[in-house]
């Protein structure tokens, strides 16, 4: 239930009714199964795939429907309002291929780009390891010249869709001297010599999504693989991340609306006390508080991914917006939905209790939400100077 007219045009509303009947019909049937088995959904990914869903952010002439980052969260948010841990593996994939999008070569490009569009294969974005999370540049891997080639040593930890993808985008340092502009980007595939998969973790939620580690050992890649120049590793890491926050954001705010319906579908059900609990003005008061963030935070969602999509090149301020408030608003539904069905809400027979699971990693990943604050502090604080 969307309550406001975003204009969304043909093409939007086509492809956010095909992801919702994918989703209704065949991922709401297995999404318990693959929750508590925590099997990774690859026959979705082929049924997104069936449905051209795959290419939504790529362009045409790389075999993709266009580069559109609202028809991606469009079709990112009705997948996430059935199941949050597909929607992320169908939302990794997207993660993975920002780097090659905004900073590949048309060579690059062209060799990597149809096979991610047509669902073929998956990608994966590897820049976390085990002591460097929000402070990226704390990363160990090193990628040291040789000849044409990088010599790649380090393990990355937690990378969603990791050991399912076929083409890894990879930041590590090339000279730890310069700092900052120490670290380069590359494009890995599964199969590379050196390039092994680590653990696998099993987490709260989203469980069935893989998050794995990437193991480098003496990993040879040649040097047409680096994305950008040697030392704008953390540029490229920073310019995916803020093309693909509103992606979060449209997870998270899937997610909400997935409890959102749910809650109120029960409270229209449950009798108490001789009436239904939808006329208590304690349970209405709580459907009102979740159902204006949560249409907030779709604005929100919206209105950055089209920023995007309008061809801006300063959208870092509104991306990470977007992401935090849409997590906190998608934390804070997901919670008020279990109290809403209370008992029967903490049973994993119902779905909320998966959806308050899932809501929280919304909270976490691309950026914890507290480096999402700092984020907007800092732009504002630049934007104020400039205007003096
Ligand atoms: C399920 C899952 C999937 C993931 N997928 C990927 C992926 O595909 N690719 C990838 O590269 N990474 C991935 N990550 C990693 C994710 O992006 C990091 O977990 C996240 O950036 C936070 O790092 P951390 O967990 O090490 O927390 P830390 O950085 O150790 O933070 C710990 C706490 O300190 C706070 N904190 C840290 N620094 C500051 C600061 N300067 N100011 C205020 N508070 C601060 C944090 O907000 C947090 O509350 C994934 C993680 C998970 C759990």
């Amino acid at each position: 239930m969307v309550m406001l007219d975003y204009r969304l045009n043909e093409e939007e509303q086509m492809i956010r009714d095909l992801a919702r009947k994918i989703s209704e019909e065949k991922i709401k049937p297995v999404r318990e199964e693959l929750d508590e088995k925590e099997e990774f959904p690859w026959d979705l990914m082929k049924a997104f795939a069936e449905a051209d869903l795959c290419g939504l952010y790529i362009p045409e002439e790389y075999g993709g429907m266009g580069q559109k980052v609202l028809n991606f969260c469009l079709a990112t948010e009705e997948i996430s309002r059935v199941c949050g841990g597909v929607g992320v593996t169908f939302a990794a994939s997207a993660l993975g291929t920002a780097p090659i999008l905004i900073f590949g070569t048309d060579e690059q490009k062209k060799k990597y780009l149809p096979d991610i569009a047509s669902g073929k294969k998956l990608a994966a974005f590897g820049l976390t390891e085990a002591n460097a999370g929000s402070d990226a540049g704390g990363i160990e891997t090193t990628a040291v010249k040789d000849g044409d080639h990088y010599i790649v040593n380090g393990t990355k930890q937690w990378i969603t869709n990791g050991g399912e993808a076929e083409t890894y985008t990879l930041v590590a340092m090339t000279d730890k001297k310069k700092g900052s502009r120490g670290a380069s980007a590359f494009i890995v595939e599964k199969g590379t010599p050196g390039f092994t998969f680590g653990k696998k973790e099993k987490k709260m939620g989203i469980r069935c999504s893989a998050t794995r580690e990437l193991v480098f050992q003496d990993c040879k890649i040649h040097k047409s693989q680096m994305l950008g120049r040697e030392g704008m590793g953390f540029i490229v890491a920073m310019k995916t991340l803020d093309m693909t926050r509103p992606g979060i954001g449209a997870q998270a705010v899937g997610i909400a609306q997935g409890a959102l319906d749910e809650a109120l579908k029960y409270a229209r059900e449950r009798v108490q006390f001789g009436k239904p609990i939808v006329s208590f003005q304690a349970i209405q008061h709580m459907l009102a508080d979740m159902a204006t963030p949560l249409e907030a935070a779709r604005a929100l969602v919206y209105s950055t991914a089209r920023l995007i999509d309008s061809g801006s090149k300063d959208y870092t301020l509104p991306a990470s917006m977007a992401k935090l408030f849409a997590s906190d608003t998608a934390m804070k539904v997901t919670t008020d939905a279990v109290q809403i069905l209370a008992g029967y809400g903490y049973m994993r027979e119902y779905p909320v209790e998966k959806m308050m699971r899932d809501a929280k990693i919304t909270q976490i990943y691309e950026g914890t939400n507290q480096i999402q604050r700092n984020q907007i502090a800092l732009n504002l604080i630049k934007l104020a100077a400039k205007k003096k």
